[in-house]
């Protein structure tokens, strides 16, 4: 078959039904215009069956939709719109496992503590899917990711609500000084004959002088560049103890803002610390059953309470009663959820939602009792903790910002082909013993090396030069369109930033920018600058690296607009395609409803999913189409989605569902294009879908709300039944009836 125009992503959870209700949508539409949809499955599910192809039926068997789709970005027809899948941690990857074998999938279990070679190679291939290993596929270019005006509008007219902060707040960001990521960092930029496969090792202490190869193969081209740095273990805990015994004698609430969905092997490793580190007494005490149960700290507390559920319960009470006592001698920890403190799993907490948030929220996070506090943000790597003390110290000068008033920001992302640190995960390593890990170019030349301490957290990050031209063009030209300034978030003091700050100022040389406002500021100044000029109504174009971007596009969104799930996100591919994301990418999004969902079964049927952020996806891969009917009907869904909020047409527990909101954008979108007069012919075919949309509209929205507080079983949750679950969210006959395509 042909690459079809549209390729759509399949997702889990929330974002996986409501599309089952929207594809229709999509695909009547498309098809009237004579444009074609396809859809590629990366879910969860999708992702371990093709995966463990081999261990299933032939009927069970699928295509391997990731591997198509990493070709597809390659093409410059590439045209995707990715919606939020979920980013698995190992909790999830064995719920889903279990899921599947239920299902009759004879998926071989996951070996949490792998013994024999073979278990270590299955766990190897499972935790391939852990993570967030979805984006780093797709997106082969850079971003630029903005709040469509219609959000913009929609929020400056009915403003939602912001904390208050104080001058006499008393939150601070704690991070390390030294001994991290930041401060150890070396970096360097290739030249023509370093260029090539290159190889990290590791040289042991112990006098032998044996080299072991951490990763080869390395593939590094003349003007990447390379960093390396560590994450110095002793001092992290150091750091984590001294962090924690202050905030209690201040009696401050302790919090950590870290990314472990992302990077697992930083990140991850780092919240195991700071969950041992808080709850070291229950560690020490209970060693050996904890050994035997298998716990990790990584999990987080709830490991801990779910393995010991199988203990007798005299001993099980007895490890209650000492995390509890834990609980009350230290520090007051931060809740992330109804009896769930930052301690319970590495994914309940993402700094750069969390950080943002607590921005939005005046500095305070609740405490166990509800109560809203002041709070001690732990964020141990000094990279991105500065330039969040930054914003937390603005806000307390300054007071919150007016959302009714303050400018936009839009930022020009670096994320092409994996850049910086998201794009470290298989060059990240724990020194097995004391030693030198070093990074030796094809030419044999040693290009980083740093001492390690056993345990220590070693990683590489590579940099690619076309990614980075492409970036400095990309921001250059968004200053332009825009007429706003461009800050370029860059430090002088941090290694990697010195290399990018001689390519960017090399770059801004192929361009005009006669006439523009182009500066580069360490990140701690850029968002000071950026937040200065918000207040005073002036937007900014945010020109950073792949992380600090990830922070940016939900830091000033959750201020201007309370979230960033209606965010448009471009990727500019490198050979010319387009990936369209909603919202903020690669967030596990969960199941909403009113209710909630447990295995599977809502217990209501009212869904609050918002679709807006893949209809505005949707519009742009249209009109990026360029054709004369795709633009048409881009065009046309941009008046839709502004009538849709105007109109107050979003889903919420009280109000619309999902679909019943869904329904109302068709109408308005296919009124639109039956009102335009650009494109006759176009009009003329929706003239008759739009009569037919609002001569339903009263048995559709019957049909729709109808059985909306009964209970609805999708028949699995990462593995819904896909006759159940269409279903549920195609259940008006009448609607059914008008999309039907052919
Ligand atoms: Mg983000």
């Amino acid at each position: 078959m042909a690459q079809p125009n549209i390729t759509i992503t399949r997702t889990d959870e929330s974002p996986d039904l409501a599309l089952r209700s929207f594809l229709p949508i999509i695909t009547r539409f498309a098809h009237a215009a004579g444009i074609t949809v396809d859809t590629k499955d990366i879910s969860l599910k999708g992702r371990i069956l093709a995966t463990f192809s081999d261990a299933l039926e032939e009927a069970q068997r699928r295509p391997n939709d990731m591997t198509e789709l990493s070709e597809i970005v390659k093409t410059s027809e590439a045209n995707i719109i990715k919606l939020p899948n979920i980013s698995a941690t190992e909790g999830q990857l064995i719920d889903a496992i279990k899921e599947l074998q239920a299902k009759g999938y004879a998926l071989p279990d996951y070996p949490g503590s792998p013994e024999t070679p073979e278990q270590q190679v299955l766990k190897a291939k499972y935790d391939g899917l852990t993570g967030s290993v979805v984006n780093p596929v797709l997106r082969q270019g850079n971003a630029v990711r903005l709040i469509p005006s219609a959000v913009k509008a929609q929020s400056q007219a009915s403003p939602h609500a912001m904390g208050e902060w104080t001058k006499d707040s008393k939150t601070v960001v704690a991070h390390m000084d030294s001994d991290d990521f930041y401060s150890t960092e070396k970096s360097s930029t290739m030249n023509a004959s370093q260029a090539g496969r290159a190889k990290a090792v590791f040289v042991s202490d112990d006098g032998t002088e044996t080299e072991t190869v951490l990763k080869d193969d390395i593939v590094l081209k003349d003007g990447d560049i390379v960093d390396a740095a560590v994450m110095n273990r002793a001092a992290l805990n150091e750091f984590l103890e001294g962090t924690m015994v202050d905030a209690k004698e201040n009696d401050m609430l302790l919090s950590l803002h870290l990314k472990a969905t992302m990077m697992k092997k930083t990140d991850g490793v780092i919240f195991g610390d700071a969950v041992l580190a808080f709850f070291e007494p229950v560690f020490d005490k209970h060693a050996d059953t904890f050994d035997e149960l298998g716990v990790n700290p990584a999990n987080g507390l709830s490991d801990i309470k779910e393995k010991i559920q199988s203990l007798p319960d005299s001993q099980r009470q007895e490890i209650e009663a000492d995390i509890a006592k834990c609980i009350d001698d230290r520090a007051d920890i931060a809740m992330a959820g109804k009896n769930e403190t930052h301690l319970e799993a590495p994914n309940k907490v993402i700094m750069d939602v969390s950080m943002a948030n607590l921005a939005r929220w005046g500095g305070q996070l609740p405490d166990k009792n509800g109560q809203e506090r002041d709070t001690v943000a732990i964020i141990p790597d000094s990279t991105y903790a500065r330039m969040h003390q930054a914003g937390v110290e603005y806000f307390q000068e300054n007071g919150a910002l007016d959302p009714t008033k303050m400018g936009t920001t839009l930022a020009v992302r670096l994320q092409a082909g994996g850049a910086q640190e998201y794009g470290s995960k298989d060059k990240t390593f724990e020194a097995p013993e004391n030693g030198t890990i070093k990074i030796i170019a094809e030419d044999g030349t040693t290009l980083h090396e740093h001492k390690v301490k056993q345990d220590d957290i070693w990683r590489m990050c590579r940099t690619n030069d076309d990614g980075v031209k492409n970036w400095v063009k990309l921001g250059v030209e968004q200053a332009r369109q825009t007429g706003n300034p461009a800050v370029f978030w860059l430090d002088e003091d941090r290694a990697h930033d010195v290399q990018l700050i001689a390519k960017v100022q090399a770059y801004l040389k192929d361009h005009d920018i006669e006439g523009l406002d182009v500066q580069i500021m360490s990140p701690e100044k850029a968002m000071r600058h950026t937040l200065e000029r918000s207040a005073q109504g002036l937007d900014t174009v945010a020109v950073t690296g792949n992380v600090i971007g990830d922070h940016v596009t939900d830091y000033f969104p959750i201020l201007e607009v309370a979230s960033s799930a209606k965010m448009l996100s471009l990727v500019q591919l490198l050979n010319g395609g387009l990936v369209a994301e909603t919202g903020s990418g690669g967030t596990a999004p969960g199941l909403i409803t009113g209710e909630g969902v447990i295995n599977g079964v809502a217990n209501d049927n009212h869904f609050v999913w918002d679709d807006l952020g893949e209809a505005f996806a949707l519009a742009e891969s249209l009109k990026h189409m360029g054709t004369e009917n795709a633009k048409t009907l881009g065009q046309a869904l941009d008046a839709a989605t502004t009538k849709y909020l105007e109109e107050n047409r979003s889903p919420s527990p009280d109000g619309l569902d999902t679909r019943t909101s869904q329904f109302y954008l068709a109408k308005y979108w296919a009124l639109e294009l039956a009102e335009q007069s650009e494109n006759r012919d176009m009009a003329d075919v929706f003239i008759l879908l739009a009569r037919e949309l609002e001569l339903y509209e009263e048995d559709v929205l019957e049909e729709l709300s109808a059985n909306s507080s009964e209970p609805v079983d999708f028949g699995g949750h990462y593995a819904p039944d896909d006759r159940k679950a269409d279903e549920i969210m195609q259940s008006s006959e009448n609607l059914n009836r008008i999309l039907a395509v052919g």
